[in-house]
């Protein structure tokens, strides 16, 4: 019982550790007062300084307004996962890949995150995975992987799998 409510404890501080940093961060950057952080989120300066000091400890309807107001998910705002990996697939890679497929007479760009095989060369970001793509290096330096029709067709809506 002790551990667990340790447990607790500490994640709860967790927590408000990366709210604050986080909080911290908009207002830096966003160069906003606490005061006009606090307008924006709909609450007192007061309670603004006390949720960054620590002291405070938002209710999950107040939460909710800090996402709102500050216009970030909840992971966004506690600096979590998915904001980084939006933002890494926001920068552009280069398509270096070209996979060919000789049985099916195919030859594809290739998505340099997922590995998928692009449709069109030239778009701009890949179809399943949404990462931002460039091509300036595309035809200078691709290499090229042969592939089996099989790979290819996997997680597809094909069903003429076995070709060969
Ligand atoms: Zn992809």
């Amino acid at each position: 019982m002790l551990d667990a409510s340790s447990d607790r404890k500490r994640v709860f501080s967790m927590f408000l550790d990366a709210l604050s940093t986080a909080l911290l961060q908009i207002c830096n950057e966003e160069n906003l007062s606490y005061e006009a952080a606090a307008e924006k989120v709909g609450c007192s300066p007061e309670f603004f300084g006390r949720i960054i000091r620590k002291r405070s400890s938002p209710t999950i309807t107040y939460f909710e307004r800090l996402c709102r107001g500050f216009e970030r998910t909840p992971n966004q705002l506690l600096g979590i996962s998915d904001s980084v990996d939006e933002l890494l697939h926001r920068i552009p890679m280069c398509v270096t890949k070209m996979r060919v497929i000789p049985a099916a007479n195919l030859a594809n760009p290739v998505c340099p995150r997922c590995n998928c095989s692009l449709e069109r060369e030239y778009q701009a970001f890949c179809d399943r995975c949404g990462q931002h793509l460039l091509w300036c290096r595309f035809y200078r330096e691709s290499s090229i992987i042969i592939s089996s029709s099989q790979e290819y067709n996997e997680g597809s809506a094909t069903n003429s799998s076995n070709s060969r």
